[in-house]
């Protein structure tokens, strides 16, 4: 089961936000990071020498520089909207209808963000053959908007760009019903006449057993895994970092806050994603031109 608050593909900037290593820039949303100390990132960039399996392990702190407010934060989705259960999303149709309302109400939005240097950074880290996958808890399509190679990226929880049926299994490109809410705020599978939602998971609801198996094996044959923008503390995706370190892989965290897995990272860049991850895909472009001239 997923085994924790559940979240929606809602999006609004927060506000009035400090945290350790954040502070939120002042009309945009967008969170500026503090930098990170140099020992730090020589330390990432070392082991990032090395490694020639990376897999990333991303949260919600990877897009909140794109303007995304993480979850659990002041202003984050969970304090504003507690999201509904599958038994009550299914049951109820005031729940659906409060749901669906604020999906038409938002997902323009959430279509319309952009990535940040911290989503580019993985996807240049993929094109110079360092990086093998991105295992991602977001549901935002970021990394493939980045350009990041579809089949590597492992969306554990679903996406919001996409909408199924509760009972067929139907899906459908979200933009496709956001055309249908004008005109019916409740929107019906046309396949079945059933329930629709966004194909992201909902609170009661398993993880996608194929990502989850696909996220796993990606975990046991990497050998270094950076995790980026996470609080670690959603099960059972939380798992895969300490996977990945049984499996011997060496482990960073690069996240504004300290998680619960910092006491067994190798190294741990407490400090905003973008920047930290430019400076990653810099130093590993330019070793591979320098191994080209030498
Ligand atoms: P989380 O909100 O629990 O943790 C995010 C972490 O990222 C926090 O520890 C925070 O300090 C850190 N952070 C915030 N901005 C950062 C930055 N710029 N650089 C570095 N670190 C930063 O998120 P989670 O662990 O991913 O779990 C929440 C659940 O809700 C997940 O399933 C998540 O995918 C989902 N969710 C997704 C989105 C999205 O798709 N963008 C948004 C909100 C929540
Ligand atoms: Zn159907």
């Amino acid at each position: 089961m997923y085994g924790h608050k559940p979240f929606r593909d809602s999006l609004s900037p927060a506000s009035g936000r400090h945290r350790d290593g954040l502070r939120l820039t002042s009309e945009s949303g967008i969170f500026a990071a503090e930098p990170a100390k140099d020992a730090e990132i020589a330390a990432l960039l070392a082991l990032a020498r090395t490694a020639r399996r990376i897999v990333a392990f991303t949260g919600a702190g990877i897009s909140t520089e794109s303007g995304i407010p993480d979850y659990r934060g002041p202003g984050g989705i969970w304090e504003r909207n507690a999201p509904p259960t599958l038994g009550d999303f299914r049951d109820n149709i005031e729940t659906r209808r409060a749901y669906w309302l604020e999906r038409r109400e938002r997902y323009g939005k959430l279509r319309d963000t952009l990535p940040n240097s911290g989503h580019f950074s993985l996807t240049r880290l993929q094109r110079a053959e360092r990086l093998t996958g991105i295992i991602t808890q977001n549901i935002d399509g970021l990394h493939q908007k980045a350009g990041s190679d579809p089949a590597a990226t492992i969306e554990l929880h679903g996406t919001a760009h996409q909408v199924r049926c509760l009972d067929c299994e139907s899906s459908w490109p979200a933009e496709q019903i956001q055309a249908r809410l004008a005109v019916q705020p409740l929107p019906a599978c046309t396949v079945c006449g059933g329930i629709l939602r966004a194909a992201t998971i909902l609170f009661g609801e398993s993880l996608p057993a194929d990502a989850l198996r696909r996220a796993i094996a990606a975990a046991s044959a990497c050998d270094l895994m950076i995790v980026v923008g996470s609080s670690l503390i959603v099960q059972p995706a939380a798992r895969l970092p300490r996977i990945a370190a049984n499996a011997g892989a060496r482990l960073a965290i690069v996240n504004a806050e300290p998680t619960p897995l910092d006491t067994i990272a190798d190294v741990v860049v407490r400090s905003g994603a973008g920047a930290v991850l430019s400076a990653l895909a810099d130093d590993v472009e330019r070793e591979i031109a320098q191994r080209g001239e030498g």
